[in-house]
């Protein structure tokens, strides 16, 4: 360790140490951005759902209107049918017999046309929500549309914040001996992300054990990198 300020070289460490936090930090918070916006799109496509389940809702109604109007033109088929056999009866009780036959037809018919009325009420009814349901949705859209410009906007942000982190990492890391940044680098890793750690009071700040006086006295002494005994993590004095 010739040549090398350690009291120096702890100092750039220390700093080395607050931009890695920050670019952790900033890393995770890119990595929660497209589950966001996921959560957002899978929300949108919910709603879209609603619309289609109202369409597929009018199409039943006009199914069971087209059935209802087949079933009121069996009966005035079959009501001229009868029309026609009036004219060709020979006694008075055919007659009666076929009035009521055309009687009752046509008390069918005009409960099936009322559930027709019914019918188209509801599709009205139906319409209408589905034209306010376009229009919800149209809304919406943009709104899904804003939403994701924000992600992709906020995404190029912190994008180049990283960026400008990392340049002021390598111009500091430069400044850094090779070998204690290695030794850095390896605890960063195996310590999550704290590396070095200052003494409070007599005890180490990465694992908060007390430290033996001769630690300490070798921090002081700013000859060498001094470890914790116990964690592993570098130890400073903060001035
Ligand atoms: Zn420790």
């Amino acid at each position: 360790m010739k040549n090398i300020n350690i009291e120096e070289q702890v100092k750039l460490l220390v700093e080395l140490q607050g931009l890695d936090t920050q670019i952790l930090k900033i890393e995770i918070d890119l990595e929660s951005i497209p589950e966001e916006l996921e959560r957002v799109e899978e929300a949108f496509k919910e709603k879209s759902g609603n619309l289609k389940k109202l369409e597929e809702g009018v199409k039943m109604l006009q199914l069971k209107q087209k059935e209802k109007e087949g079933e009121l033109g069996s009966k005035e088929t079959s009501i001229k049918k009868f029309q026609g056999q009036l004219y060709q009866v020979k006694t008075n009780k055919e007659y009666t017999a076929l009035e009521g036959e055309i009687g009752r037809a046509r008390a069918d018919n005009s409960l099936i046309e009322e559930e027709i009325i019914k019918i188209l009420d509801q599709i009205d009814a139906e319409n209408q929500r589905i034209a306010k349901e376009r229009e919800f949705l149209k809304a919406e859209e943009s709104k899904f549309a804003q939403d994701k410009k924000r992600f992709e906007d906020e995404v190029q942000r912190i994008k180049s914040e990283v960026d400008g982190l990392k340049t002021r990492r390598s111009a500091l890391a430069e400044r850094i001996d090779k070998s204690i940044l290695s030794k850095y680098g390896r605890i960063l890793k195996s310590k999550d992300g704290l590396a070095v750690v200052p003494v409070a009071g007599d005890s180490c700040q990465g694992c908060f054990r007390i430290l033996p006086s001769q630690v300490i006295h070798e921090i002081r002494m700013k000859k060498d990198l001094v470890f914790c005994g116990n964690c592993a993590r570098i130890l400073y004095i903060e001035e």
